[in-house]
């Protein structure tokens, strides 16, 4: 049996290493049962764009969030803001990062109904580099192990910078990529927050880009590889997007630092 010094020193582990650096809008649980009953039986279906069509959607929302993604990293007085970008045209309905690098998968981006949607995506991985996740305490899971396999078989590609023109720097970093990083439900909730306030500086409408959390509900019983298993359950990300899109409509235009 432990004793009980020994427990509390763990709790105090565990509460150090959940820390987030914002204040995060919790929903209320009346706002999460709402979105539970909104997302109960969406049934979604890819959109019919061609994978060329996603590819430069996914560039030009690239192209968008990056001074955006630029700019919080100062607020934050961030470092290893420098994302590459990479993509494939695998099918597999996923996006992830490596702290280095974000990859972005046909197989979600064919489901993303506008380019909001995609640029809340980048948004969300480049967010848990704002906040300083990865070193805050990110653990690379058996998960990531599977993926770094399946990117042995990775057929990525750098953007090619002529799709949009300019200031689309990608890495060409196939096989570069040691793992994704996973990350507690803390942070991913973070990361959803600081995401809105991107997405909202990159001046989508943030009611286009929370369609996302729609989609991912509607994929969330589609077996697939990461990007689920260490997010906060669809409702709860639905309601908490709503709480952060409801403090910028309020005027809010960083999001909260803890004091
Ligand atoms: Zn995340």
């Amino acid at each position: 049996m432990l004793r009980r010094p020994l427990i509390a020193a763990l709790l105090l582990a565990l509460a150090a290493c959940a820390g987030g650096t914002t204040q995060t809008p919790g929903p209320s649980a009346a706002a999460v049962g709402a979105a539970r009953t909104e997302l109960a039986g969406v049934e979604i279906e890819p959109t019919g764009r061609g994978s060329a069509a996603n590819r430069q959607m996914t560039a030009r929302a690239w192209n968008r969030v990056q001074p955006a993604i630029a700019r919080m990293c100062a607020h934050f007085d961030a470092e290893g803001c420098d994302y590459g970008l990479v993509w494939s045209d695998e099918k597999t309905p996923n996006a992830f990062a490596d702290g280095e690098t974000i990859y972005m998968f046909d197989g979600l981006v064919r489901y993303l109904e506008n380019e909001a949607q995609v640029a809340l995506v980048l948004a969300h991985e480049a967010a848990h580099n704002v906040a300083d996740h990865p070193a805050k305490g990110a653990r690379n899971t058996a998960l990531g192990a599977v993926a770094g396999a399946v990117l042995g078989g990775f057929l990525g590609a750098a953007i090619d910078d002529d799709l949009t023109g300019e200031g689309v720097a990608l890495g060409a970093a196939v096989g570069g990529a040691t793992g994704r990083l996973s990350y507690s439900k803390t942070y991913e909730r973070e990361a959803d927050y600081v995401g809105a306030y991107i997405v909202d500086h990159a001046g989508y409408d943030l009611a286009d880009a929370r369609g996302l959390y729609r989609v991912l509900g509607g994929l969330s019983g589609v077996k697939t590889t990461s990007i689920f298993d260490s997010h906060p359950a669809s409702p709860d990300r639905l309601a908490g997007f709503d709480a952060a899109a409801a403090e910028i409509r309020a005027g809010s235009r960083w999001p909260k630092l803890k004091g």
